[in-house]
């Protein structure tokens, strides 16, 4: 009893008179929705199982099949809506915690949509970023308050070890386990291509990919998997991962069914066990434990790199960026409640947390009014969706954005937030070899490129029709910003104007 209360969510319209029992349906679909009858003749379907990820669809050669969500209704009602009454009949069936993937779903706002930008008119001209130089680069790390000169009055240049970017964009930790090898090989190539960042998450680096390590970050998290001594020196910056959008103040766990090969190895634990990271540092409960631990990294690759302290949104958040910009942190990287991950409990996914646009404007501000802004730089990450998002949340006080779905969606993500279940049909969040091998990473590592290119693009544009040549021109300017349909509370912390002001 339990879950066979719950109908199908989707349903698998097949149309009869185009279907040619080719079977590429039965073949792509790794939950086994497809199968052909002899008795029939015909290809069935077993709804039950589908979870929409738009393989079969996509790869029908007859356009024989469509997926739509089911018009079955519970008696919903303003207070129990469907997703409660399924979750129910879920627990009541399995005595278990609800399991989900990618980002919090519900339907709270996303302020990027409530926050409109400035373009120049009449007095203060537009800039054509077709004719006229444009800044899209960015370092990465500690500054000085004002500039330095030496006794003969030359200006000191020598600054903390930065991390370089091409644009303000990097991709954000994803772990070789939680997803797959040619994943991460579209990863590092592409940030290789196009001289940016991407994050080896807590899986450690597997040995191909140390060939990428000027363009990888490799991160330091409370399981310590796959951290050794070449690991760090490898990395062009250290990231110490306190927390996560997705799983705030819970630890991770990646089910021993994905510890297999080299995934086991990479990570330096048996195959087959459960790869947790516990939700506590056990040797971090202070700032002071914290500086201990950036320092034992920094003195652990001769003080040549910028460390990174990733946390997760939350209330407090201005107060710990705060302790975490006097920690000795070169760069804090924070990751609001709509960031995506390959399994979170459902509750946490869904209920923890703060928006990463309110998280910015009060870290920002909070460190400007305490003067040790230039102590660190601000990476914001969790559902940054296009060019626009980016430029909001630099005009907010960012230096640089982390993505991380948007990158996944550009390798074939579909978003059907099964990825737990290690059978991901787009060859992304999953182990299987079959599966693994259909993405190609000549082809993803192009499409990532493709993405960063136009939005690089699009940043400038968007730039220049505010009249703004740089992104450090832009960055904490707010009165490019302005609000539609925010309260008062919700203006004075993104720290902008209401629209017609
Ligand atoms: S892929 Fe399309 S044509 Fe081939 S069996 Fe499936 S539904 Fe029929
Ligand atoms: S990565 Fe794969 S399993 Fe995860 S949401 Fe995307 S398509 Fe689904």
């Amino acid at each position: 009893m339990g879950v066979e209360f719950i109908y199908p969510e989707f349903e698998v319209v097949r149309n009869q008179d185009r279907c040619i029992a080719c079977r590429v349906c039965e073949r792509q679909c790794a939950n086994e929705v497809h199968h052909y009858s002899p008795e029939r003749g015909l290809m069935m379907s077993d709804e039950t199982k589908c979870v929409d990820c738009q393989r079969c669809v996509s790869l029908c050669p007859t356009r024989a099949l469509k997926i739509v969500k089911s018009d079955c209704a519970f008696r919903e009602n303003a207070n129990w809506q469907a997703d409660n009454i399924k979750e129910i009949y879920k627990q009541a069936s399995s005595g278990g915690v609800l399991l989900s993937s990618m980002g919090n779903p519900k339907p709270l706002p996303v302020y990027w949509d409530r926050i409109l930008l400035n373009a120049s008119q009449v007095t203060n001209p537009p800039i054509d970023p077709l004719r006229e130089p444009m800044e899209t680069r960015v370092s990465l790390g500690k500054k000085p308050d004002k500039i330095q000169r030496d006794k003969d009055g030359n200006i000191i240049c020598d600054l903390p070890p930065q991390i370089e970017l091409s644009m303000p964009v990097m991709f954000s930790a994803m772990s070789y386990g939680s997803i797959s090898y040619n994943a991460h090989a579209s990863l590092a190539r592409a940030a290789t291509e196009l001289g940016i960042m991407y994050n080896t998450g807590e899986g450690g680096l597997h040995e191909d990919f140390y060939q990428y390590g000027p363009n990888t970050i490799v991160q330091v998290a409370s399981g310590r998997f796959g951290v050794h001594e070449d690991y760090l020196e490898t990395g062009a910056a250290i990231e110490i991962k306190m927390g996560q959008g997705a799983n705030r103040g819970i630890g991770g766990h990646l089910p021993g069914a994905k510890i297999v090969g080299d995934v086991s190895r990479t990570r330096m634990i048996p195959e087959g066990t459960d790869a947790i990271s516990p939700a506590p540092h056990h040797d971090i409960y202070s700032i002071e434990d914290l500086r201990q631990l950036v320092y034992s990294l920094k003195e652990a690759t001769g003080y040549s790199k910028p460390v990174i302290v990733k946390v997760a949104a939350v209330h407090n958040i201005a107060a710990i960026a705060s302790g975490i910009a006097r920690s000795g942190a070169d760069i804090i990287a924070i990751d609001g409640f709509r960031g995506g991950t390959g399994a979170a409990p459902t509750r946490i996914r869904d209920n923890v947390g703060i928006p990463i646009e309110l998280t910015l404007a009060a870290v920002d501000q909070r460190l400007r009014d305490e003067g040790i802004r230039n102590n660190v730089s601000l990476v914001v990450g969790g559902s940054i969706r296009s060019a626009s998002d980016v430029v909001k949340a630099i005009a907010l006080g960012a230096d640089a954005c982390y993505v991380a779905t948007s990158a996944l969606l550009a390798l074939g993500c579909h978003l059907c937030r099964t990825c737990h279940t290690g059978k991901c049909n787009w060859g992304i969040a999953t182990q299987r070899p079959d599966l693994v091998k259909r993405l190609n990473p000549d082809v993803g590592s192009e499409r990532l490129i493709n993405l960063m290119t136009a939005w690089r693009h699009e940043i400038k544009e968007i730039m220049g029709g505010m009249g703004i040549n740089s992104i450090e021109a832009l960055r904490g300017n707010r009165s490019m910003l302005r609000g539609v349909g925010l309260n008062e509370k919700e203006l004075e912390i993104l720290g902008i104007s209401h629209a017609g002001e």
